[in-house]
């Protein structure tokens, strides 16, 4: 029922999203699925289906919906997949990135604000989402219980890549961060035998990541 909520709106965004982005229809099926609405504080649940990020408190925001769509598909992410989100902030993102990778595969997600891991972990609850596991924790430094992990997303800028991220990350694994202070890049990054290769996607703002390999407080 949740999941039929405001349908139109859901399906307007994702269509103009696939008309200016050109998203994948992977991606475009996973967002049309996912009430972002529910995910919002409700004074700015009639604001839900534009594209841009809203506050969603502590000083913190829910990344805009194309953001979202960009990073899942750079992420190139795979039905049973096991993914690391740092980040976490209202649980939207991962909900997708759940969609995308199936009942069988896993997303754990991790975010230093109590409170918002606390409202993520109700959200994703109410609706079914058995396959995200929501961590309160300092992500910088990722979360080696579960390591390794096929894809890794960080959805809140770092001044470099944080080493533990890429010890946790498979070889054959990617991984999507941006790194940067005032100019942010987004960066695609890929670990092989060798070590990793990164590649520039372009300019992006987030919030930055504060912990031990982020920003320090
Ligand atoms: N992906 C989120 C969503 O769908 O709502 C939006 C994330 S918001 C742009 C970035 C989040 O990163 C904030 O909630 C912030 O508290 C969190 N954050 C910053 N540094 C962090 C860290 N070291 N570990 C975990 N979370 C962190």
């Amino acid at each position: 029922m949740k999941f039929d909520e405001r349908i139109e709106e859901r399906k307007r965004m994702v269509e103009k999203l696939k008309e200016e982005l050109g998203i994948s229809e992977r991606v475009a099926k996973a967002m049309l699925k996912v009430p972002r609405h529910l995910f919002v504080p409700p004074q700015y649940s009639n604001e839900a289906y534009y594209d841009y990020p809203l506050p969603i408190g502590y000083g913190q925001t829910i990344s805009a919906p194309h953001m979202v769509a960009i990073m899942c598909d750079l992420l190139d992410l795979l039905p049973g997949q096991k993914v690391l989100e740092v980040g976490g902030g209202s649980g939207y993102h991962a909900a997708v990135v759940a969609e995308l990778v199936g009942e069988g595969g896993k997303v754990i997600m991790i975010e230093r604000i109590p409170e918002l891991a606390e409202r993520a972990k109700k959200t994703l609850r109410s609706l079914g989402y058995d396959n995200v596991e929501v961590i309160v924790g300092d992500g910088s430094e990722g979360y080696e219980s579960e390591a390794p992990y096929d894809r890794i997303y960080v959805t809140a800028a770092a001044p470099d890549v944080p080493e533990p991220l890429v010890e946790q990350l498979k070889i054959g694994g990617k991984m999507v961060i941006p790194i940067g202070s005032e100019i942010q890049t987004l960066y695609v990054i890929e670990k092989d035998e060798k070590g990793i290769k990164k590649k520039r996607w372009g300019s992006v703002r987030f919030v930055p990541l504060l912990g031990k390999y982020g920003f320090r407080l």
